[in-house]
C-alpha cells in the first residue's frame, strides 16, 4: 500500500489525516510529532487554558478514538531529523526510517528567542505549547507580578489571562505602539485603553535589554533606564517557521517553505501546510506566511484533495481572532498597505466597533470588536472580491447591508 507521512502533529496534521481518509485514501497514514500530547488547539493556550477555564481534554482537536478508527498511526514525542528525497524516506532522531510515497511538512513555527542576557533563566517563559503553559500556570497566584515582553496578540492575551487571575501585569512593547505590525494606530490606542481600564500596565517604546535574578526575584532592565521587578517574565515576540528540514533537503524556501496553489513544494511528492508555508494568496496577489488556525485547516484540506486526485487550488481569505477580557476581536483579510480607515461605532469610549481598512475604494480588511455581523459581512464581501461604500459604513444609523456596492 502507499504510504503518507505527516511531520508535525498539530492543527494542520490533525485536519489532514482525517481529510485524507474522508477523501478515500486507503494507504497508510503516519503522523510523526515531537510533542507528547495528542494534537490540541493552540489558541486557548494564552486564553481559556491559561486562565483555567479549559482543561487539557477540552482543548484536544479530536479524541484518541477518531485516529484509531481512521487507522491513523500517531508517533508522538518523536522528532524527524532529516528527509532523504532520493530514497523517499524520513529519519527520526531515534534512528527509525520511515519510507513515504507522499510526505507532508506540517512543522509549524517556533518562538523567536529574545536576544538578551538572562532570557533562559528560571522563571522566564515563552509560550507556544502545553508544557510552557503548565509551567507558567504553576507560578500564577494573585498579587504576584508578571512582566510580559512583547505587545502583540499573544502578549496581550496572556496579560489579560493573568490579570483575570489577580496578578499584577506589566507589558513592555519595544515599538512605539502595541500591535504595530498588525493593526492601525486607532486599534492600538483602543487596546491600550481597555488594558489600562482593566488594570494592566502597558509601556510602549521600551526595549528590554537584560533579565537577571537576585534573591529569588527577577528583574528586567530596559532602554529607558527603568527596571521592572517580577515573579515571572513571559516573552512573546513572534515566531519563526520550522523550515530547516525543507532547507536541508534542498526544497525552495522563502519566508517559509514555498508551496504552489495545491500546497506542493518544489518536490511534487512533498507538500506543506500551515504556519510553515510561504504561499501565494490570489485575493491579495502576493506571497504570505500566515499564522492562523483557519489557514492551517484550509491548507490541510487542499493537500488531502490533491493527494486523493480531486485537486482544488487554494483561494482563501485569511481570517483570525483574538480574545482579551470581554473583547472578541475577529479579523477578516490583511490590512497591510491600507491608506484609509473607516470606523463604525465608538472606538474611543465603547468596546464595540468595526474598523474597515481600504486602499482607495478597495476594501482590504475588517477588524471587528464584539461585532460579529460586521465581521461576517466583511468576510463575505472580501471573499467575493467586492467592496463597501465608505460613507454608508460610517453612518451607524444606516443598515450595514446598504453599504454593499
Ligand atoms: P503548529 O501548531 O506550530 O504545529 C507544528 C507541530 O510540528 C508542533 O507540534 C511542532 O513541535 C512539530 N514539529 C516541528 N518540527 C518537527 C520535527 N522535525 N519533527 C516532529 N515534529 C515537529 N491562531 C488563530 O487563528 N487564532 C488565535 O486566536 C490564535 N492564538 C494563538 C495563541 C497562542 C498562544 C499561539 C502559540 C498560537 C496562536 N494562534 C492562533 C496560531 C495558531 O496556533 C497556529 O496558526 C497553528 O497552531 C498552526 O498550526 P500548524 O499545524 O501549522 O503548526
Amino acid at each position: 500500500t502507499e504510504k503518507c507521512i505527516i511531520i508535525g502533529a498539530s492543527h494542520a496534521a490533525a485536519q489532514l489525516c482525517v481529510s485524507l481518509r474522508q477523501g478515500g485514501w486507503d494507504g497508510s497514514i503516519t503522523v510523526i510529532g515531537d510533542e507528547d500530547d495528542l494534537p490540541y488547539h493552540r489558541p486557548p493556550l494564552s486564553k481559556a487554558f491559561l486562565s483555567g477555564d479549559k482543561t487539557m481534554s477540552d482543548i484536544l482537536i479530536r479524541p484518541a478514538e477518531i485516529y484509531e478508527e481512521a487507522n491513523i498511526d500517531l508517533k508522538l514525542g518523536v522528532r524527524v531529523g532529516a528527509i532523504d528525497r532520493e530514497k523517499k524516506s524520513v529519519l527520526t532522531d531515534d534512528g527509525d526510517i520511515y519510507p513515504y510515497d507522499k510526505l507532508v511538512l506540517a512543522t509549524g513555527a517556533r518562538v523567536r528567542n529574545l536576544p538578551v542576557p538572562g532570557e533562559d533563566i528560571k522563571g522566564v517563559y515563552y509560550l507556544r505549547d502545553t508544557k510552557d503553559v503548565l509551567a507558567i500556570k504553576s507560578q500564577v497566584a494573585p498579587g504576584r507580578r508578571a512582566v510580559i515582553i512583547g505587545g502583540g496578540y499573544i502578549g496581550l492575551e496572556t496579560g489579560a489571562s493573568l490579570k483575570k487571575q489577580g496578578m499584577e501585569v506589566t507589558i513592555l512593547e519595544a515599538m512605539p505602539r502595541i500591535l504595530q505590525r498588525v493593526t492601525a494606530p486607532e486599534l492600538s490606542r483602543f487596546y491600550k485603553r481597555v488594558h489600562q481600564e482593566e488594570g494592566v500596565n502597558i509601556l510602549e517604546g521600551v526595549v528590554a535589554s537584560a533579565i537577571s535574578k537576585s534573591n529569588g526575584r527577577l528583574n528586567v532592565s530596559t532602554s529607558c533606564q527603568q527596571n521592572f521587578d517580577a515573579d515571572m517574565v513571559i516573552i512573546g515576540i513572534g515566531v519563526i517557521p520550522n523550515m530547516e528540514l525543507a532547507e536541508m533537503s534542498g526544497l525552495t524556501v522563502g519566508n517559509g517553505v514555498e508551496v504552489n496553489a495545491f500546497c506542493q513544494t518544489s518536490d511534487l511528492d512533498i507538500y506543506a501546510a500551515g504556519d510553515v508555508t510561504w504561499h501565494f494568496n490570489p485575493i491579495y496577489e502576493r506571497h504570505v506566511r500566515l499564522e492562523s488556525v483557519p489557514n492551517a485547516t484550509e491548507q490541510a484540506k487542499i493537500v488531502a484533495a490533491h493527494i486523493n486526485g480531486q485537486p482544488k487550488p487554494y483561494n482563501s481569505l485569511p481570517w483570525f481572532w483574538s480574545d482579551q477580557f470581554d473583547l472578541k476581536l475577529q479579523i477578516a483579510g490583511l490590512s497591510d498597505g491600507y491608506d484609509d480607515l473607516i470606523i463604525r461605532g465608538d472606538i474611543k469610549n465603547s468596546r464595540e466597533f468595526a474598523a474597515f481598512y481600504f486602499n482607495g475604494a478597495k476594501l482590504l480588511a475588517v477588524d471587528a470588536v464584539n461585532s460579529p455581523r460586521e465581521f461576517m459581512l466583511g468576510r463575505m464581501i472580501l471573499g467575493k472580491g467586492k467592496t463597501l461604500d465608505k460613507k454608508a459604513i460610517a453612518d451607524e444609523s444606516a443598515d450595514l447591508k446598504t453599504a454593499v456596492i
